[in-house]
């Protein structure tokens, strides 16, 4: 009798104990992009390196490949994701409830950290013929599926163009859709706004002849006037095989995003992971080898997280 007693104080005690520790483990859900881009990447080394110290900090962290930056603020908003990379534009029209988030505005939308410069691409085939951004102009292009960054970005873009979106054959597909429907001729030309180097360009112009075409000066300036959120760049040349020359275009930022709904503790340990492996991170993707701290607290759009707060204050970051 007694044995049976101490076997089941054991057995309740093992239970409660597992229990526990179970109930320490917090799961955060970082979105990403598509897995040929630069997000996915980035968010699996900010998941790799933040869980590291699971057993610390209790956190576990997964990356989900989603449709893109609009996507991502929406599953934030109904708490499907709980961080994720999304594109300063995007950024500042969800928090600010304009532009295609007009009458959807995420209040709680914060900031963890801007990440890397995302330049415009416009990758066109080379027998499409087009070689300005007039030339688009009754071709079949590639704007992104619902939901990307691209996508969103064009609707601002082709406010300020001599013709509209109406005037190309516009299709909806994924990023990671549009090399293989470049290739077969499908589509003449694709829109990626992603981090310089990305796989999913650098692969078809290694297989194929493509030309990155430059948005053009005057759309570069009416585009970024009042919106300090567009950048004017160049992507230099040489980092897509048959584009020796630089290329002009506008750029926005990654950036990590979080809501109020997450607690403080949890993006304070995120932050504190990625900057305590801070060189490890930027060996993740080559657009990231640049960047440092500093960089990283600007070009955000949102307020910052009081829990990212807390670090950047500790490190004398930010007063
Ligand atoms: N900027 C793109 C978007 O928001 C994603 C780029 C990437 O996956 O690296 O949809």
């Amino acid at each position: 009798m007694k044995k049976v007693f101490v076997a089941l104080v054991a057995i309740i005690s093992i239970v409660l104990l597992a229990e526990t520790a179970l109930a320490k483990r917090i799961f955060v859900t970082i979105g990403s992009g598509s897995v040929t881009g630069v997000y996915y990447p980035t968010a699996g080394a900010i998941s790799k390196i933040v869980n590291k110290g699971k057993k610390d900090h209790g956190i576990r962290a997964t990356v989900e490949s989603t449709g893109g930056s609009a996507y991502n603020v929406n599953a934030m908003a109904i708490k499907e994701l709980d961080m994720a990379i999304v594109q300063s534009d995007v950024g500042y029209r969800a928090y600010n409830g304009i532009g295609d988030f007009k009458g959807k505005q995420v209040k709680k939308l914060r900031s963890v950290f801007s990440i890397h410069p995302e330049p415009f691409h416009i990758v066109a085939s080379d027998k499409s013929g087009i070689r300005t951004f007039r030339d688009l102009k009754g071709k079949r292009v590639n704007i992104g599926n619902p939901g990307s960054g691209q996508r969103s970005t064009s609707e601002v873009l082709f406010g300020v163009t001599p013709f509209g979106v109406n005037d190309m054959k516009v299709e909806s597909l994924k990023a990671s859709e549009a090399p293989d429907f470049l290739r077969d001729g499908r589509i003449d030309a694709y829109f990626y706004t992603v981090g310089i180097g990305s796989a999913n360009i650098m692969d078809v112009a290694s297989s194929h002849k493509v030309n990155i075409i430059s948005v053009g000066d005057l759309v570069i300036e009416k585009l970024t006037k009042g919106r300090p959120y567009f950048v004017a760049v160049d992507i230099p040349g040489n980092v897509y095989p048959g584009n020796p020359n630089p290329i002009r275009t506008f750029a926005v930022k990654a950036t990590l995003l979080t809501t109020t709904d997450v607690s403080d503790v949890v993006v304070y340990n995120v932050v504190k992971m990625v900057f305590e492996n801070f060189e490890e991170f930027k060996k993740t993707h080559p657009a990231l080898s640049i960047l440092t701290p500093d960089q990283m607290m600007q070009g955000l759009s949102a307020p910052f997280h009081p829990g990212a707060v807390k670090y950047y204050k500790e490190r004398g970051w930010i007063k």
